[in-house]
C-alpha cells in the first residue's frame, strides 16, 4: 500500500499520538522550507510540552498494553520486518519527500531509501536473538538467569540532515529491543519521519508504539529531553544541544546516547593510489553538500604528493554538477537551510582572514531563484589551528593540511575536540593499521571513506557523543538486564547474615 504522505504539500500535518493523527493543544503550525526554492511547501505541527506529554502518557500505555507487552519476541521482528516491506514500497515517495524538505539530491536519498528496508529487517532477525544468560553462580542449590528487558519509551530526537536514516539507527533496535516511542524529527525536516508513522499504522504496531511530535528544538524537543516518563534518550545533532540534552537525562538519572558533531581527519600518505583518494576525498566533503557529521574535512596530504592532490581536489570541485537536488544529474544540490549557508560563508570570510588560500569555490553559484546554494570549497595553505580545520562547519568546504611525518600527522589528527570518524589512503598495510590503532575515531576507514553498515557499530569519542548505533551493539543500548536468583535447595539462611555462600 503506497502512502499518501507527497500529498503534504500545502497542506498542514497533524501530530502522531496514540495510533491517530491528532492537531496540536496550543492549534499553531509552523512552515517547513524547500531549500531549492527557498520557499515555504507545508506547515508542521508546533508541537509543545503538552504534546509531548500526551505522546509519553500513550507511549506509556503501549508499553502496558498486552498487544505490545506480552507480544512475542518473533512476533515483534515480523511486525519490524512488514515495516521493512512498506518502507521499501514506498521507497520512492519517501526519497522524493527528504529531496524536497531538506534538498539532499534524488540520488543519495534514493540510496538510502533504499537501504532502509535492510537496515529494519536486520534489527527484524534480530528481535528474538537478544536474550539473556544462565549463570553459573557460585552457590549449590541456586539457579541464577538474567532477562534482557526492554528500558520503557525511549524519546529519539534527530537532526535535519539525513532524517529517516538518522531516526532508523534508533529506531530499529529500540524497536526490536520491546520499547515504545516517541520521536521528535528535526523542525527543518517533519515530512518523512510523519510519513513512516503511516507505514507504521500499516504494518499493524499497536497504537501508541510510535509517536511523532514535530516542533521546534527549545519547545518540543526540550520537554521531550526533560520529560520524567522517558527511560532513555537517542540523541542525534549538534554538540551543543547534546551537552543540554545530556544534562536532562542526567537529571532524571536515565541513559542517553548521543551523536554529535565531527571534524573527521582524512589522510592521504604519498603511496596511496591517487585517483581513488581524491574521489574518496570529494565524497567524503561534498556528498549531501557536506552537511554529513562524517564530512572528512580535514584533509591531510604528505608534502611530496600535496600540491597534485590539492590540485586534482580543486579540480573535482570545480566540475562538480550543482544544481536543482531532483535532477538524476546534479552532484550537489542546495544546503538544507538557509541559515546554514549564511554560516558557511561566515566561515569562508574567517579561512581567508587566517590566511588558507581558496583553490576552488568559496562563493554562491549562478544558479538561478533563491535556492540556498553555495559552491563545493577547497582550502589550501590551512593549518590545523585555524578556526575553519577547529570548529564544524557542516557544509562542502574542505581545509587541505600539509604533513610530512607520521607521527606528528597523529598528534594533529588527534588535535580536535571531536572523535567521530577518521579515513586513510595508503598502501602500506602496517601504516594504515598503525593509524586505525593511533586515532580518536569511533569509526576508521582504510582505503575508503563514507561506508556505512548495520552491521558495524558507529559511534563518537570525545566531543562527538558517546553509545553506538549499527550492529548487535545497538540491541544492547535499548535494554536493561535483570537478575534473577532462585533457591531451590530447600536450605534455611541467617536471616541476620547477607548470603555470600
Ligand atoms: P541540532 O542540535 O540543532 O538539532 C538536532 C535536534 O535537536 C533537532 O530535532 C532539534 O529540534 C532538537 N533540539 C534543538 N534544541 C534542543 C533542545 N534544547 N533540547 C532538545 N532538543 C533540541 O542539530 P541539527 O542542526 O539539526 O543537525 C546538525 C548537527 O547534527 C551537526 O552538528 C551534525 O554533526 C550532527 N549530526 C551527527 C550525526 C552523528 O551520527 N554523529 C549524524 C547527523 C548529524
Amino acid at each position: 500500500m503506497k502512502t499518501t504522505m507527497p500529498q503534504i504539500a500545502g497542506r498542514r500535518a497533524d501530530l502522531f499520538v496514540g495510533g491517530d493523527w491528532r492537531k496540536p493543544a496550543a492549534g499553531r503550525y509552523f512552515a517547513s522550507y524547500d531549500p531549492s526554492a527557498g520557499a515555504p511547501w507545508y506547515e508542521a505541527a508546533d508541537g509543545d510540552a503538552d504534546d509531548v506529554d500526551a505522546a509519553v502518557g500513550a507511549a506509556a500505555a503501549a508499553m502496558q498494553d498486552p498487544a505490545w507487552r506480552d507480544i512475542t519476541q518473533t512476533r515483534r521482528g515480523d511486525l519490524i520486518r512488514r515495516l521493512a516491506e512498506l518502507i521499501d514500497e514506498n521507497q520512492e515517495s519517501l526519497a522524493q519527500l527528504e529531496t524536497r524538505d531538506n534538498g539532499k539530491i534524488i540520488g543519495e536519498t534514493r540510496a538510502q531509501m533504499n537501504y532502509l528496508p535492510q537496515y529494519f529487517t536486520y534489527f527484524a532477525g534480530l528481535a528474538d536473538k537478544i536474550h539473556g544468560e544462565v549463570l553459573p553462580i557460585n552457590k549449590t542449590g541456586m539457579l541464577n538467569f538474567t532477562l534482557r528487558e526492554p528500558l520503557g519509551v525511549v524519546g529519539i530526537i534527530a537532526p535535519w540532515n539525513s532524517p529517516l536514516s538518522i531516526l532508523a539507527a534508533a529506531l530499529a533496535p529500540c524497536l526490536a529491543a520491546g520499547n515504545a516511542v516517541v520521536a521528535k524529527p528535526s523542525e527543518h525536516t517533519s515530512a518523512s519521519t510523519l510519513a513512516l508513522a503511516e507505514l507504521c499504522m500499516q504494518a499493524g504496531f499497536p497504537a501508541g508504539v510510535f509517536n511523532v511530535v514535530t516542533g521546534y528544538g527549545e519547545s518540543a524537543g526540550r520537554a521531550l529531553a526533560r520529560h520524567p516518563g522517558i527511560a532513555k534518550l537517542a540523541f542525534t545533532g549538534g554538540t551543543d544541544t547534546g551537552r543540554e540534552v545530556a544534562a536532562h537525562a542526567a537529571a532524571n538519572l536515565v541513559p542517553c546516547s548521543l551523536e554529535l558533531g565531527g571534524k573527521s581527519p582524512h589522510v592521504i600518505f604519498d603511496d596511496a593510489d591517487p585517483a581513488r583518494a581524491v574521489n574518496g576525498v570529494v565524497a567524503g566533503v561534498f556528498a549531501a553538500a557536506g552537511q554529513t557529521c562524517v564530512a572528512g574535512s580535514r584533509c591531510f596530504v604528505h608534502a611530496r604528493v600535496y600540491d597534485d592532490i590539492v590540485a586534482q581536489v580543486a579540480a573535482r570541485a570545480r566540475a562538480v554538477r550543482i544544481g536543482h537536488p531532483a535532477d538524476d544529474a546534479t552532484q550537489l544540490g542546495p544546503l538544507a537551510l538557509r541559515a546554514q549557508r549564511e554560516k558557511v560563508e561566515r566561515y569562508v570570510q574567517h579561512g581567508l582572514d587566517e590566511g588558507a588560500k581558496l583553490a576552488a569555490g568559496g562563493g554562491r553559484p549562478g544558479i538561478e531563484g533563491d535556492g540556498w546554494y553555495f559552491q563545493p570549497t577547497v582550502f589550501s595553505d590551512a593549518r590545523n589551528d585555524m578556526k575553519i580545520a577547529r570548529d564544524e562547519i557542516f557544509g562542502p568546504v574542505v581545509c587541505m593540511i600539509r604533513f610530512s611525518d607520521e607521527a606528528d600527522l597523529i598528534a594533529q589528527a588527534n588535535d580536535s575536540v571531536y572523535g567521530l570518524a577518521a579515513g586513510v589512503w595508503t598502501r602500506d598495510i602496517d601504516r594504515a593499521l598503525r593509524f586505525a590503532r593511533a586515532v580518536e575515531a569511533g569509526t576508521v576507514w582504510v582505503n575508503t571513506y563514507r561506508s556505512a553498515s548495520f552491521v558495524s557499530p558507529a559511534g563518537g569519542f570525545k566531543a562527538s557523543g558517546y553509545g553506538k548505533h549499527n550492529g548487535v551493539e545497538a540491541m544492547r543500548e535499548f535494554t536493561r538486564i535483570k537478575s534473577v536468583v532462585i533457591d531451590h535447595s530447600g536450605r534455611d539462611h541467617d536471616a541476620f547474615v547477607i548470603q555470600l555462600k
